[in-house]
């Protein structure tokens, strides 16, 4: 993804890594034809046609506002133990150093914003330092759904979920940097939380509004860019996947031909788009298309 702009406010990429998945087995219900269909927009960013998988991007956003450097959703991360998805598990990949090489340094991140508490969304809050997880950005206040991590609290050792919230989100809260933050919050006036349940009890998205622009980070409102063209397909990877569905169906309403860059959770190269009507009905348009692909 090329740098974005919304209004004065700054958008990067960091990319930790690409996951490829099975279409039927992420949409039950969808017509495995559909990518067929589109493959000419689809390939190679969103799908493999050789292999017929769709591509996963696994990214956090930058922000920069004139107040605050801001880290959306934080990946996989580091050492963690995921013994349910092979990919996950146990990773030692360079993200930090993409970061750092992106100019970030881990000290200068104000705010970590979790969409949600999933663990593809919350692993690098923490690094192993001495066997002991620890927070990545020092000096960042976290800031975590009231829903989820209620949800999150309540699991018990060896329950499904348990192992992030134990080493993701939790040393965060014992080292006093989590806000643990209702539907009604705000950051400031150009940084504010869109509640949007059903992929799981409390996910969010982070609205940026600037200058008359305005940005979204949907999380894991929407996986893969033909859910723009499909919002009703349904997902495996919903806690409430009716909920997750309606969610969808409005926000892709409510955002065609608005003019609001969508910034999502997994989308690869470039990333950045808008949803934009057409005659044979919505088309997800990226702001920086890659005329170079054959
Ligand atoms: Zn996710």
């Amino acid at each position: 993804m090329k740098p974005q702009s919304i209004g004065t406010i700054a958008v990067n990429k960091v990319v930790e890594t690409i996951m490829p998945f099975d279409p039927v087995a992420g949409f039950p219900d969808c017509d495995p034809a559909a990518f067929t269909a589109n493959m000419d927009w689809l390939a190679p960013h969103f799908f493999d046609p050789a292999s017929f998988m769709m591509l996963f991007s696994m990214h956090s956003f930058v922000v920069r506002t004139a107040h605050h450097t801001i880290l959306i959703d934080t990946c996989i991360g580091n050492h963690k133990d995921r013994p349910m998805i092979p990919f996950w598990n146990q990773r030692n990949g360079p993200f930090l150093d993409f970061m750092r090489d992106g100019g970030v340094a881990p000290e200068s991140i104000d705010y970590v914003m979790c969409t949600h508490l999933h663990a593809d969304h919350i692993g690098w809050n923490t690094r192993l330092e001495n066997g002991r997880w620890v927070p990545t950005f020092p000096n960042a206040r976290y800031i975590f759904s009231r829903a989820d991590y209620e949800a999150a609290a309540q699991l018990k050792p060896g329950e499904r979920g348990y192992q992030p919230y134990a080493d993701s989100v939790l040393p965060v809260v014992e080292s006093r940097q989590a806000q643990i933050v209702g539907n009604d919050f705000s950051l400031d006036d150009e940084v504010t939380i869109l509640p949007t349940p059903g992929h799981t009890p409390g996910h969010y998205c982070v609205n940026l509004a600037s200058q008359g622009q305005r940005g979204v980070m949907t999380g894991d409102l929407i996986h893969h860019p033909m859910q723009i063209l499909h919002p009703e397909w349904l997902t495996s990877f919903c806690v409430d996947p009716q909920a997750s569905r309606a969610q969808r169906i409005k926000f892709v309403d409510d955002h065609t031909d608005s003019g609001a860059t969508i910034f999502a959770a997994h989308f690869g190269g470039p990333t950045a788009g808008k949803i934009v009507s057409g005659r044979t009905g919505r088309r997800f348009v990226l702001n920086d298309p890659d005329h170079h692909h054959g």
